[in-house]
């Protein structure tokens, strides 16, 4: 038995770790078995998280904060969550290998999934010419025509990283106007392998074994038309990662977990939800950091509010680390 589970290793994850370890709680971090580390291990240089002036690498970041988190006592297991029992004061938390693992407290940071387009072929070709990752896949389209569906953000980072590769990186966006920062326009406007294709939705994908192309549809004419490519990159957002809790926690109308006002604190006591999967607005790595603060800090004040005798059933350090 623990103070704290902390379900989930991207930036809320490892930051809520740091607060706990630091505060004694030894907590356990389910890092999950293929996704640790989360989204940013899929970036490559981040240029906005406070305290880089030179930009850092994703996967970098990444593992710094993992290394911060065991320096002061966090334990982290690779392995993905398949079940959770959240009701009552001792909460269960049972992984892919079978073990179940029991804490007091529960810091949910399971952060957020890729949207799909929804169509058939996409699914069918995914990994054959289909990627939602520039920085795994890019590589693999050296002098190639590739499209990038999406206009923000992560739209736009995609195309940027996949011009060290590819010749021509087809943007296409369903609108005429993109969602993305300022920053990331201007650089994307200004790269001469970018070319902007503007109210367009992807009607099909085609190809047997590999992608050779995809069908658009303007949406102001109704024209379709095929675009010659070998490569699509899907960035078009993500929804928060709720599959395991959404019969126990209450979500908001966005489908992300409801907090109480500022807090962590979700509708079952002693549960704490931070990053991604509470936040519809902002989703920065740096802002999911603070909620991770946030999370560590609640669930540590709900602690200190516990009866004795409850706290006393939390195992030693030692015993703690051999179930592991
Ligand atoms: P996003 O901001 O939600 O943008 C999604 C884009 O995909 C929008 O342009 C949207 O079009 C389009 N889209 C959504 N569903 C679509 C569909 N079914 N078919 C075609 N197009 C569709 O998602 P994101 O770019 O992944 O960014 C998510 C968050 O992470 C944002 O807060 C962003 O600022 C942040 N982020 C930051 C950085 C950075 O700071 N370096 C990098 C990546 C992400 P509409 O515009 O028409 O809605």
């Amino acid at each position: 038995m623990r103070h704290v589970i902390i379900v989930g290793s991207g930036p809320a994850g490892y930051t809520a770790a740091i607060y706990a370890a630091r505060a004694n709680l030894n907590p356990l971090v389910i890092a999950s078995s293929v996704e640790f580390g989360g989204e940013l291990m899929k970036t490559t240089e981040v240029e906005n998280f406070p305290g880089f002036p030179d930009g850092v690498m994703g996967p970098d970041l990444m593992d710094k904060m993992r290394e911060q988190a065991e320096k002061f006592g966090a334990e982290i297991v690779y392995d993905d969550v398949t079940g959770l029992e959240l009701d009552g004061d001792v909460k269960r938390v049972t992984l892919g290998n079978g073990d179940v693992h029991e804490a007091l407290t529960v810091i949910y940071a399971t952060g957020s999934a890729y949207r799909k387009l929804g169509l058939e072929d996409e699914s069918r070709l995914s990994g054959y010419g289909v990627s939602w990752c520039a920085t795994c896949d890019g590589a693999f389209f050296r002098q190639k025509k590739v499209a990038v569906i999406g206009g923000g953000d992560s739209a736009l980072e995609e195309a940027t990283f996949l011009t060290r590769f590819a010749d021509t990186v087809y943007l296409v966006h369903r609108r005429d106007k993109l969602r993305a920062s300022a920053a990331l326009q201007d650089r994307a406007f200004a790269d001469p392998k970018i070319q902007f294709l503007w109210n367009k939705t992807v009607a099909n994908v085609y190809g047997d074994e590999k992608v050779t192309g995809i069908g658009l549809i303007d949406t102001e004419t109704g024209e379709e038309t095929t675009l010659d490519v070998t490569g699509m990159f899907v960035a078009i957002g993500a929804d928060p990662r709720t599959h395991l809790v959404h019969d126990q926690l209450d979500l908001t109308a966005e489908g992300t977990i409801a907090v109480d006002g500022r807090s962590s604190r979700t509708n079952i006591a002693g549960v704490f939800a931070a990053g991604d999967v509470i936040d519809p607005t902002y989703k920065q790595a740096a802002t999911a950091a603070g909620s991770g603060v946030v999370a560590a800090l609640d669930a540590e004040k709900y602690l200190a509010e516990r009866a004795p005798e409850l706290l006393a059933l939390v195992e030693s350090p030692a015993a703690q680390a051999a179930a592991v």
